[in-house]
């Protein structure tokens, strides 16, 4: 069992299609292991996001992601963190398969819908960032 950091993004939450993406994590048997809806200040989407300090998008991304609400989650399962990667779809929605979650619900390569963690060392960060162990449900 692997577990995965998942957010979805102010845009989704904005719009009201929460539910949908939610409903997709389920129809693709991740447990949730834990979950919380939440807005972010700038600083501390910097700090989630520290590794693209420097990058050209930096501030955009930060100034969009405590921009509204998000919902956090951690996802459980086999190959939890590839798994959910590969249901997101690549980062710019215009280059996303076919049936991925981005492809479906992304505007733009900043407004994509949603987050997952790429690496087990950025799950444990990302993880750890968000929830206290009293915050997971066996
Ligand atoms: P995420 O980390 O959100 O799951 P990702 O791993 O597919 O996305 P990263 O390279 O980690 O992509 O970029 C983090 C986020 O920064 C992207 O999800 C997107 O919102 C934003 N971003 C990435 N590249 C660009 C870009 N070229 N222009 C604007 N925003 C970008
Ligand atoms: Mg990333």
């Amino acid at each position: 069992m692997e577990r995965t950091l998942a957010i979805i993004k102010p845009e989704v939450v904005e719009r009201g299609d929460v539910g949908k993406i939610i409903t997709r994590i389920e129809e693709e048997n991740f447990k949730i292991a834990a979950m919380k809806m939440l807005r972010l200040t700038k600083a501390q989407a910097e700090g989630f996001y520290h590794v693209h300090r420097g990058k050209f998008f930096f501030d955009e991304l930060t100034t969009y992601m405590s921009s509204g609400p998000v919902v956090v989650m951690v996802l459980e399962g086999e190959n939890a963190i590839r798994r959910w990667r590969q249901i997101m779809g690549a980062t710019d929605p215009a280059k996303a398969e076919e049936g991925s979650i981005r492809k479906e619900f992304g505007t733009d390569i900043q407004r994509n819908a949603v987050h997952g963690s790429d690496s087990q060392e950025s799950a444990a960060f990302e993880i750890g960032y968000f929830f206290a162990g009293m915050e997971f449900h066996a």
